[in-house]
């Protein structure tokens, strides 16, 4: 079987884990992390970085540190990874689902800017949505297969409701947007992950980058008890969310690789849209022209024939092959979350096939999954 993504081990991975053992720092101090911190920063274009537990916790105490409370609503693209609206409801708030636009399956500014137009107003305690109530506390769009969304819209609308912006960054480290980096795109706050699936890994593991010295101090609190001092003194509710020194001796290792394994992926992505390109009722992974995504998973998209019986197939030529995200309108935790209509979100998702897309998978392997792909489409 190829795999769908597996982590590539090839660098200094069991070098930096023997130092841990050998130093006896296995826990949350320890060299690696703030190393760690130091090469995410730099690689996202921020000011600081804050080493996480994972991704998860991360947008959790991000959300908690840009004012999401109790009840609040934050604004969240239907088409993503459960886990962005589970940080939203850690917070014991609840997404307020959106669509995505076709062209780069991330949230769409224009229907952003009419659903606050119409659906909000102002009154004393903040921006409120009218048909429940409850008040709009950030925007948190997602850069879905590490595809920045047009931050350029998103944070303009944001700035004129007041509202803050948390990025679900988890696999786009190494994009850019017009030419930034994704940590310099206005977002208060961006997360990434480090999950063993994502284009680097520290096993598990996740970061938050922001350019607002203060607002990362928070966060950095939040992950690590709310702790003041050495005596058992804490200032408020904390977490125990920090990384440890051997998630992040794994992680520094992978960041020495980040530009290699863009590199692959990006040639992944570039090998398997020349392939299937022109081919009917097929048709490709989004590509946009105000942006340079980091190509996280690749595949296509299955416009005429049946997607799980050409799945199936793939799997019996040996290629693991998987669905994509289901929306989050349609799980059962958020089906009856505030949202609009959802037109593409829920044409595309049962559409898109992701293939095998490893940065360590062989040129011949890829010609493999292509030829697979090929026989199965001509088949349908
Ligand atoms: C991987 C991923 C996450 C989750 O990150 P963890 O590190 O596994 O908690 C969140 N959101 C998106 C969009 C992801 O792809």
């Amino acid at each position: 079987m190829i795999p769908l993504a597996v982590p590539n081990l090839a660098g200094r991975e069991g070098e930096y884990l023997q130092e841990c053992a050998t130093s006896g720092f296995v826990s949350t101090i320890g060299p690696f992390v703030g190393r760690f911190e130091e090469m995410v920063a730099k690689a996202a274009g921020a000011q600081s970085a804050v080493a996480t537990s994972a991704g998860t916790t991360g947008l959790h105490v991000a959300l908690i540190a840009t004012g999401v409370r109790r009840d609040d609503l934050v604004i969240l693209p239907s088409l993503t990874f459960i886990a962005s609206a589970n940080a939203i409801a850690h917070c014991a708030a609840e997404p307020w689902l959106m669509d995505v636009e076709c062209a780069s399956w991330t949230l769409d500014p224009a229907l952003l800017a009419t659903q606050l137009e119409e659906h909000t107003e102002r009154r004393g305690s903040g921006l409120i949505h009218k048909p429940s109530g409850r008040r709009v506390a950030a925007v948190l769009p997602v850069f879905t297969l590490g595809m920045p969304a047009d931050m350029d819209g998103i944070v303009a609308i944001a700035r004129q409701y007041g509202l803050p912006v948390v990025v679900d960054g988890a696999a786009a480290l190494g994009a850019t947007y017009r030419g930034r980096q994704v940590g310099m795109l206005g977002a208060d706050l961006t997360m990434f992950s480090f999950n063993g699936n994502k284009t680097v890994t520290a096993g598990g593991g996740g970061a938050v980058v922001g350019n607002d010295r203060a607002l990362c101090q928070l966060v950095s609190h939040l992950t690590t008890t709310a702790r003041v001092g050495p005596d058992y003194e804490h200032d408020r509710v904390g977490y125990n969310y920090r990384m440890t020194n051997v998630q992040a001796a794994v992680g520094c290792a992978q960041m020495e690789n980040l530009h290699p394994f863009l590199a692959r992926k990006r040639e992944i992505r570039r090998r398997y849209d020349e392939a299937f390109a022109g081919i009917s009722g097929v048709s490709l992974f989004p590509s946009v022209d105000w942006a340079e995504s980091a190509c996280w998973f690749s595949g296509f998209v299955l416009d005429e024939g049946n997607p799980v019986a050409l799945r199936l197939a793939l799997r019996d030529a040996g290629l693991d092959v998987r669905p994509f995200w289901k929306p989050m309108h349609l799980q059962v935790p958020y089906r009856d979350a505030p949202r609009c209509e959802l037109p593409f979100s829920e044409s595309i998702w049962q559409k898109i096939i992701t293939l095998p897309c490893s940065t360590s998978i062989s040129d011949e392997e890829i010609d493999c999954v292509i030829a697979a792909v090929k026989t199965a489409l001509s088949a349908r």
